[in-house]
């Protein structure tokens, strides 16, 4: 059951008169991180109310659904899945009348060790709904025999290997929890609601905060559970490791440029990675152009460091959906040209730098040195801010299966050839540590997961490799 190629972002506030608009707006702030379902839960006089839906979040929400939500706690969820995953029943936050509590659980990440854990829970008797991997909580939770929520979300928690980021909402707190070796992002911050009161709020990524108007304080720590109840905050480290494993990924193309992602700022690291890439990859060049949006704190970083201009080459149209995510090959490759522009006034006979955060199956690289050279450039150069992507993810990030990526298979030289490109480069993976190391100074390569170009999983995959290796 392919259950793991999911994307997610998730959101939580408690003790607010406006709970549902906020979560709603923290849904929007996030909705790059998933764009096929849409799910608010509301705490209203100890009940939950939710509302879910499919399609983007501003689809999902009307005025009316908002005023039934209600509620002075709530938590939500956007999520993005591959094909044949994309039903209502897998939308989350998933909701469970359990004996003890009504629970909530908004997760984002992938559990690798999921399918075990869901025949072991068949084979006593649990009937699952959908195909993903979070009701796997729901049901271990169920057969918990303490009333105490806390307590059972501990014992089951450590049955659990891989990658999550949960907020938990019970009729009595909201718990904001993170795996050990923190692999997808999780902060909290406060929104001020007068002088003396304020409402606790966690999210996936700091943009959200910055929307609704709340202060960032620290993130979730790697094996943290903090909640939140009537009697106040209460935090405990429920599972330790010496390692990290923070997804690079995040920070080439997954979150926001305004997010502060694991510490560092999304934007200046990206930016960084571009200098990087114009250090190690460079050529003599007339302008620096990004593919948009993805390329474009790389290429400033790039223009800077090489004194290179730096030029809007490809114009976007904003209003149409992320090419990556359609179905077939066909549309895919349609939607390539009806998103992206070439401008002739800007590329003819010119010598062109073109900057792209990452590289995976090559489709799009392909048509984007196509148009550029339809558009008159004399030389296409392609730069790419991270190394060749060489391996799946089945920690959250939706990377196609190994015989996919064109990097698992052919050089640097032949993947240029396949793009079409004069040139091709790729930032080295020495070259992205060593961004990551000057960014912070308590930064080592042991506090990243970068196995989509190193192959190095932190975890046992349980066999969810198996079916890729060919
Ligand atoms: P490809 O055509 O498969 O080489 O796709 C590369 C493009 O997809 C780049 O422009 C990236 O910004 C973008 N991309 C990389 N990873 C993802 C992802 N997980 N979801 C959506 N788009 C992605």
């Amino acid at each position: 059951m392919k259950s793991w190629k999911e994307e997610c972002g998730v959101f939580g506030i408690w003790n607010h008169p406006e709970a549902a608009r906020l979560a709603c707006l923290g849904l929007y702030s996030m909705q790059h991180r998933g764009q096929e379902s849409a799910g608010i839960v509301t705490l209203k006089e100890g009940e939950h109310i939710h509302h879910k839906g499919i399609g983007l979040v501003s689809d999902v929400f009307r005025e009316a659904d908002l005023a039934r939500l209600g509620g002075q706690a709530a938590i939500g969820h956007v999520r993005y899945s591959t094909t044949g995953q994309n039903l209502l029943t897998n939308a989350q936050p998933l909701t469970a009348d359990l004996y003890h509590w009504p629970i909530a659980l908004a997760h984002n990440g992938n559990i690798v060790n999921h399918d075990m854990l869901r025949s072991d829970l068949k084979e006593r008797g649990s009937i699952f709904q959908g195909t993903n991997d979070t009701e796997i909580l729901l049901h271990l939770l169920s057969q918990h025999r303490s009333s105490d929520l806390v307590a059972a979300l501990t014992d089951s928690l450590v049955k659990l290997e891989g990658a999550y980021s949960l907020v938990i909402m019970s009729n009595d707190k909201m718990i904001a929890i993170r795996d050990p070796w923190g692999f997808r992002p999780l902060v909290i911050g406060r929104k001020k609601i007068d002088e003396t009161t304020w409402a606790r709020v966690v999210a996936s990524e700091t943009c959200a905060f910055d929307l609704i108007g709340a202060q960032f304080e620290r993130e979730i720590e790697p094996g943290e559970m903090f909640w939140v109840d009537e009697k106040g905050e209460h935090s405990k480290i429920f599972s330790h490791r010496e390692r990290r494993a923070h997804c690079i990924f995040e920070h080439i193309y997954f979150s926001r440029p305004d997010s502060i992602v694991f510490g560092e700022s999304v934007y200046a690291t990206r930016k960084q990675f571009g200098r990087q890439l114009a250090r190690e990859t460079s050529v003599e060049a007339d302008l620096v152009i990004p593919v948009p949006d993805s390329g474009l704190p790389a290429s400033i970083g790039y223009s800077q460091e090489s004194g290179i201009p730096f030029e809007l080459g490809i114009i976007k149209n904003q209003y149409v959906g992320r090419t990556f995510i359609q179905p077939t090959q066909a549309i895919r490759d349609f939607g390539v040209k009806i998103k992206l522009n070439p401008q002739t006034a800007v590329l003819k006979d010119k010598k062109v730098i073109v900057i792209d955060d990452s590289l995976v199956r090559g489709t799009t690289s392909r048509k984007i040195v196509s148009l550029i050279r339809q558009a008159g450039a004399k030389e296409v150069h392609m730069r790419i801010a991270s190394p060749p992507t060489v391996g799946p993810c089945y920690y959250g990030v939706d990377t196609p299966q190994k015989s996919q990526l064109i990097a698992s298979k052919y050089s640097v030289e032949e993947i240029g050839q396949y793009v079409g490109a004069d040139t091709l480069g790729y930032l080295s993976i020495e070259g992205l540590f060593q961004v990551m190391q000057s960014n912070s100074k308590t930064i080592t390569k042991s506090k990243y997961c970068a196995a989509c170009f190193d192959g190095k999983y932190p975890t046992d995959l349980f066999g969810l490799d198996e079916g890729d290796a060919k």
